[in-house]
């Protein structure tokens, strides 16, 4: 197999498509290899390197070795924020051509990447590289002539699982804290978007991250995901993707008692007043579920809107929704790409097609755009009731379901009757309303007149079956730390 292959469109140069496996690019053990299809045009792309537990397996010791005798186990902390904050600069500095191998593969518009993803992926870096010389103990008085102490220590060798949707987002939502802790890692990222984790491997291979620091093997769930979870020597599971994965991992994980994070799916529900600024609302609405072709765990699906203004809210928001430009995710212009693989297509679609045989009106989209692609036009169903599947399952797709209420009571009962707790959304212009609605929704994030405001500094994360532990901010340090204590007698 080629070492780099040339890509079939915008990149110019070529890219990397092996294993990242002790400081080296590396063919499988195996040799074998697996397409990865650009999903605006159904194109192979490139052929890539297909880890196993062959390959999990070195790569794990790499990532053990590093972690208990290499350079990086002795490295002061200050010198980590210098690396981290290399790889930010060196990331900034082809911010370009990461954006466009990014599209290239998850099909997700250029201007989105470049102007929303990659900005984002730069700030992570640069927000936990202040942290890394910043994570402190306590001193605790305790009986007796004790000094005890608290350190709180890098935890080991992380595994590290993401998903296809945002793929560089979520390598530096996974190794940020991980790098600034002072763990190593082992990245299996989703095999639908294996290109833009390796290209991030080569730069903090430049930026001098020292061997086995950081490995990163693609493959599939099943094999290399899978052997990641089992591995004896991976003290933590970080993972993001689907429900039903992570209970597959938790009880794998459960043998070896590894320590486990998950950010999982949702069902969001953005609740809009008749006292909202309208207009805010319905961009706020229109953002909140079609971002990233409506890929997005924290989608705000389940739209809620106050019966006065429900007729003329879902007009306006309809209005928006069929002049939204759909095609070549490269084209500057375009504000929505195609679904990511064929899988989803067909389960999205299958969606539209229950919600209409449940009695939900279409409004808007219900149906594929084009021919060739994974496009799917931005689809409104109102007249949705609570129990139908459009109402309750997690779609991943463009796909809104509006749901008309009276009162504030019956808007938080409703919204709330689900499994999923990830994220929620209120319009009102009462402050009170507002902040006491917020205190009662069960989600991990509720956002108050707008919609997707993501920061490195704020914790992000689910309750109920969204998720365990919290990503972002100065929590997600816990995800990556033990803690000890110390206590020296002082007689
Ligand atoms: P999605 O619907 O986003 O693809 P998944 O949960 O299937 O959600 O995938 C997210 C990530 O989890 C991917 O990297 C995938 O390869 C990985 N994965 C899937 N199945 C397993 C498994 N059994 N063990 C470990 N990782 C898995």
């Amino acid at each position: 197999m080629a070492t780099v292959t040339e890509p079939r469109r915008e990149t110019q140069r070529t890219f990397q498509t092996q294993l990242l496996i002790d400081g080296k690019f590396v063919d499988s053990r195996s040799g074998k290899t697996f397409p990865t299809v650009n999903p605006a045009t159904e194109e192979v792309i490139a052929e890539v390197a297909e880890g196993d537990a062959a390959d999990i397996d070195l790569a794990a010791k790499a990532a053990r070795k590093a972690f208990d005798s290499g350079p990086w186990s002795k490295m002061d902390a200050r010198d980590r924020t210098r690396l981290i904050n290399r790889l930010a600069d060196l990331i900034e500095d082809n911010i370009d051509e990461l954006a466009e191998l990014e599209v290239l593969d998850n099909g997700k518009p250029l201007a989105e990447a470049r102007n929303g993803d990659l900005p984002m992926v730069v700030d992570v870096f640069r927000y936990y590289a202040g942290w890394a010389d910043k994570i402190h103990g306590q001193t605790i008085p305790v009986r007796g002539n004790n000094f005890t102490y608290t350190r709180r220590e890098p935890l080991g060798v992380a595994g590290q699982i993401i998903p296809w949707n945002f793929p560089m987002m979520m390598v530096a939502w996974k190794w940020a804290p991980a790098l600034a802790a002072g763990c190593t890692i082992v990245l299996k990222p989703a095999e639908q978007t294996p290109l833009t984790a390796l290209r991030m491997g080569e730069l903090a291979m430049e930026a001098g991250f020292p061997n086995g620091v950081i490995n990163i093997v693609n493959g599939f769930g099943e094999t290399a995901g899978a052997s990641l979870v089992a591995h004896p020597l991976v003290d933590k599971i970080a993972f993001t993707g689907e429900g039903n994965t992570a209970k597959i991992i938790m009880r794998s994980a459960a043998e070896t008692m590894k320590r486990i994070t998950f950010e999982l799916g949702g069902k969001s529900p953005n609740i809009v007043f008749a006292d909202a600024d309208i207009e805010k609302a319905v961009d706020g609405a229109l953002l909140g579920i079609y971002l990233n072709q409506g890929q997005c765990c924290c989608a705000g699906s389940r739209l809620f809107v106050q019966e006065e203004v429900h007729d003329q809210f879902v007009n306006r928001l309809a209005a928006k929704v069929q002049a939204r430009k759909l095609g070549d995710p490269f084209d500057l212009k375009t504000q929505q790409g195609p679904q990511i693989d064929k899988n989803q297509f067909d389960r999205i679609m299958g969606y539209i097609a229950k919600g209409k045989e449940q009695g939900a009106r279409v409004v808007t989209g219900g149906e594929r755009h084009g021919d060739k692609g994974f496009f799917i036009k931005p689809t409104i169903f109102a007249d949705v009731k609570d129990d139908m599947d459009i109402a309750r399952d997690e779609i991943f797709g463009p796909v809104l379901s509006v749901i008309k209420f009276k009162e504030v009571e019956e808007a938080v009962t409703r919204a709330n009757t689900t499994d999923f707790g990830l994220a929620a959304a209120v319009w009102t212009r009462d402050i009170a309303k507002a902040h006491s609605i917020a205190h009662r929704l069960r989600a991990g994030t509720v956002w108050i007149n707008c919609y997707d405001v993501f920061d490195a500094a704020a914790p992000f994360g689910g309750f109920k079956t969204s998720g365990i532990g919290r990503e972002l901010g100065e929590k997600a340090l816990d995800n990556y730390t033990e803690l000890k204590t110390v206590t020296v007698s002082l007689d």
